[in-house]
């Protein structure tokens, strides 16, 4: 079941959006070579709980820390280590939720380690402009989530890169993860209608290889098949008579 939020929900959801959003940037300041992805785990952890909230991803299904810190290859669900180290070169994703007032935010971004390839910079902006691309179908009167993944996915493969299909967006609220799924490609005029009062998590994943995935063994990390550069970008929308607002946007 779609939980629709009234405005005052959406009015709360904003806190839970803005410590995830300040608790994202906090670990993205924090990004440089030599540091582990460990250090950058407890300083968002840390912050997110200084503001009275608690982050999403702690337990969520025995996840073992507050962010999702993964690495290059790794498209998702990185686990920070003290034995992750930076460096240049290296592009960073970093995943963050927090849980406040009974709603939850979430929100990614990704961060070149010092100076990094052409490649790999054109790939953090595509990401982020299919993004752009989602939230901008999904202001329109009566559009349905195909349209946004279709925006998304055209977007991305304009580029030569790939989406990846087997993780999507989905709805946000007093759950992390609720309906409906939102893939990050479709087909336009498919899927259900987008309606106001919506709060979905759009988080397209953009390969420049092959879309396919592999689960490493500790259960959690999802890489590149082809070990192909990966970036992630999301925010938790929600989606208002006055539009498409980007909750999680500090
Ligand atoms: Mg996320
Ligand atoms: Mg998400």
């Amino acid at each position: 079941m779609i939980f629709v939020k009234n405005s005052d929900q959406i009015k709360q959801m904003k806190l839970a959006g803005r410590i995830t959003g300040e608790a994202l940037a906090l670990g993205g300041e924090m990004v440089r070579e030599g540091i582990s992805t460990y250090e950058i785990d407890e300083k968002i952890r840390r912050y997110i709980e200084k503001c009275g909230a608690r982050p999403s991803f702690l337990h969520y299904g025995g996840f073992p820390a507050s962010a999702c810190i993964s690495i290059n290859d790794e498209v998702i669900h990185g686990i920070p280590s003290r034995r992750r180290i930076l460096h240049e070169g290296d592009i960073v994703k970093i995943d963050v939720g927090a849980f406040i007032g009974g709603f939850h935010g979430d929100s990614a971004n990704t961060f070149p380690v010092g100076k990094v390839s052409e490649e790999a910079l054109r790939l953090i902006e595509v990401t982020k402009e299919s993004f752009e691309r989602g939230v901008a179908a999904a202001a329109v009167e009566g559009a349905r989530l195909g349209d946004v993944g279709a925006a998304i996915d055209g977007h991305v493969r304009s580029f030569g890169y790939s989406t990846v299909k087997k993780y999507v967006g989905h709805g946000v609220g007093h759950d992390l993860h609720e309906e409906p799924n939102v893939p990050n490609y479709g087909t336009p005029g498919r899927g259900i209608r987008l309606c106001r009062g919506m709060v979905i998590a759009i988080e397209p994943m953009v390969n420049v290889g092959t879309a396919s995935v592999l689960e490493q063994p500790d259960g959690w990390t999802v890489l590149t098949a082809d070990g192909s550069l990966s970036a992630h970008y999301e925010h938790t929308v929600a989606l208002t008579e006055d539009g498409p607002l980007l909750l999680t946007k500090i």
